[in-house]
C-alpha cells in the first residue's frame, strides 16, 4: 500500500506503518468477523447467507453509529484500539475460501475503504485458485473514485450507503460536510464499474429470495433517522433522477440509538409514520427495484456478535 495514505477524502497523509489516521487502522488487515450473515438484502443473504467479512476501523465515524466497537463511531478524530485481528492477505483469502465451504453465496466486504490495496490483493488470489462467488463492496459510500478504482473488475456487486445530502446533516452527524458532494462521485464511479445489473432468476435463486440473487449491480442504502424524512425525500428523489431502476434502493428503518445523543432528535427510533411517507414517496416516483422493510421499524437488531469468529484458522 501507499506509505502515506490518502486513500479516502480525510486525505490524512499519514504513514500508516509508523502511526493511525482518522480510520484508527495501521497498514496491516484487521478483521472483526468472518461469518455467515443473514440480514443484508433478501438477494445478497438468501436463506444460505452471505459471506461477510467485517474489517475493524472506519474512516467515517457517524455520530449514530451501530457498530461502534469495531469502527470508532462517534468519534470526531482517530480513535484508539478497536477489536479486531490483524491477518495477512493471504489468510484474507483462505478465510473467502472457508465462508464459500460454509455455504455463502457471496463475500461481502464490509467497510473495507481504508483497506482497499490489501483486499484488492486477497481477491486477485483467490481467483487466481478458483473461487467463482460474487464480491460484494458493502461501504459508508464516503469513497474516492482512484480508490475505487484499485477494485475496477475484482467487485461485482456495491453496496454503498447513501447517507444525507445535506451538507449541515453531514457536519454534525458524520463530521464530513462533504459527504454529499463524495458520495455523488463515488457511487457514479460504482455504477460505472458495477456495468448493468444482472439478476439470476434460476429456480435455485428464486429459492434463495422471491427476487432471485443479485450478480452485479449496485444497491444503495440509506438508514432512515429521526426527524430527518425532508433530506431522505431529496435522497429518493436525486436516485430516482439519476438512476432509476438502474439500482436498487434499500430503505432501511432500523436506526437504533446507540447511547444518548446531544441531538434531541437521535434519541429515538424512526416512526413508523416517518417511514410510511418515504415509501409513499418511493412508490409515487415509480422505483420498482426497491427494498422496504416490513413489520414494526426497527423491531429487531441486525448486529452481529463482533468476537474474531472464522478470523484466525480454524
Ligand atoms: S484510509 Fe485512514 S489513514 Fe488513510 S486517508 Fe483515510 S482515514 Fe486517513
Amino acid at each position: 500500500m501507499e506509505t502515506i495514505c490518502r486513500l479516502c477524502p480525510r486525505d490524512c497523509g499519514v504513514n500508516r506503518g509508523q502511526k493511525t489516521g482518522f480510520c484508527g487502522m495501521g497498514e496491516n488487515l484487521q478483521v472483526a468477523r468472518a461469518a455467515l450473515h443473514f440480514y443484508e438484502e433478501p438477494f445478497l443473504s438468501g436463506e444460505s447467507g452471505s459471506g461477510a467479512v467485517f474489517f475493524s476501523g472506519c474512516s467515517l465515524h457517524c455520530v449514530y453509529c451501530q457498530n461502534g466497537d469495531i469502527s470508532g463511531g462517534g468519534l470526531e478524530e482517530g480513535c484508539g484500539k478497536l477489536f479486531g485481528i490483524e491477518i495477512t492477505k493471504e489468510r484474507l483469502a483462505d478465510i473467502f475460501f472457508e465462508l464459500k465451504a460454509k455455504g455463502a453465496l457471496n463475500i461481502n466486504l464490509v467497510t473495507g475503504t481504508h483497506f482497499t490495496p490489501q483486499i484488492a490483493g486477497a481477491i486477485r488470489m483467490a481467483k487466481e485458485r478458483g473461487l467463482d462467488l460474487p464480491f460484494v463492496w458493502n461501504s459508508s459510500g464516503y469513497e474516492l473514485p482512484e480508490t475505487l478504482l484499485l477494485l475496477e473488475g475484482l467487485i461485482d456487486v456495491y453496496l454503498p450507503d447513501f447517507k444525507t445530502l445535506d451538507e449541515g446533516l453531514a457536519s454534525k452527524y458524520l463530521h464530513a460536510p462533504d459527504y454529499p458532494k463524495v458520495a455523488k462521485a463515488a457511487l457514479e464511479q460504482m455504477v460505472r464499474s458495477a456495468g448493468p445489473m444482472q439478476m439470476d432468476r434460476s429456480e435455485q435463486a428464486l429459492k434463495e429470495s422471491e427476487d432471485g440473487l443479485m450478480k452485479k449491480g449496485v444497491c444503495v442504502r440509506h438508514l432512515m433517522t429521526p426527524g430527518n424524512l425532508k433530506d431522505t425525500i431529496r435522497v429518493i428523489d436525486y436516485l430516482a433522477d439519476t438512476y432509476g431502476d438502474k439500482i436498487w434502493f434499500s430503505l432501511m428503518s432500523q436506526y437504533t440509538p446507540m447511547g444518548v445523543f446531544p441531538f434531541e432528535e437521535l434519541n429515538r427510533k424512526v416512526g413508523r409514520e416517518e417511514y410510511e411517507q418515504a415509501v409513499d414517496h418511493v412508490v409515487a416516483r415509480g422505483l420498482e427495484n426497491c427494498m422496504i422493510q416490513e413489520g414494526d421499524v426497527a423491531e429487531q437488531s441486525f448486529i452481529p456478535a463482533f468476537d474474531g469468529e472464522g478470523v484466525l484458522t480454524e
